[in-house]
């Protein structure tokens, strides 16, 4: 199985550059606090973090799904499906209360697990709450949730790199690619 690029390295650079730069307009001379999710925006988080013009501080936050969660090959297969049981591994070490709070994700694919992480981080108070996504499968929605900052829209395909997993597998590769099902 070999990945085939569908999101080139420059292609990204360019993109989290723009993104990061909306940030900085956005949010001029205020700070703000990056809410990474474990662990596939870690590598979205680092570079958009160094995009932005402004006091930034970075936090984590950790899910995973609960029951029957498919087998990888099972995965890759028949398209991720969660159940939309997600359950917290790993709360944000600090209060959000009146912080300008950016959850950085992935990909926003169904919308379950952002759904569910935006009720937690919007009973902290923040003062302003924003979703940055680097990847966005929107035929694949079953919860209305949208992002405001999203760097590509993409087909209904199973995508790894640029932090991206199969299996654990794949995140350290520069590009976005498909993972073909065949
Ligand atoms: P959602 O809850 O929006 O359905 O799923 C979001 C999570 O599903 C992402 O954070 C990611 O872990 C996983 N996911 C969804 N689509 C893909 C994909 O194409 N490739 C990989 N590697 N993970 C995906």
């Amino acid at each position: 199985m070999q990945p085939r690029i569908l999101i080139a390295r420059e292609k990204i650079a360019a993109r989290v550059a723009e993104i990061g730069a909306e940030i900085t307009r956005d949010f001029a001379g205020e700070a703000i606090i990056f809410v990474g999710v474990l662990k596939g925006a870690a590598i979205f988080l680092s570079d958009l973090a160094r995009q932005v013009r402004l006091d930034a501080t970075f936090d984590f936050i950790g899910v995973s799904s609960y029951g029957a969660r498919p087998t990888p090959a099972q995965e890759l297969h028949g398209g991720w499906d969660s159940t939309g049981e997600v359950r917290l591994t790993k709360d944000v070490d600090h209060s959000l209360r009146d912080k300008n709070v950016i959850l950085v994700e992935d990909i926003l694919d169904t919308g379950l697990t952002l759904t569910y992480l935006k009720d937690i981080l919007l009973s902290h108070q923040p003062k302003a709450f924003r979703i940055a996504a680097l990847l966005d499968k929107p035929s694949r929605r079953k919860k209305p949730i949208a992002g405001d900052y999203v760097g590509f829209s993409i087909p209904d395909e199973f995508v790894v790199g640029y932090g991206l997993d199969y299996a654990e597998r794949y995140r350290n590769l520069p590009d976005v690619c498909v993972l073909p099902r065949e």
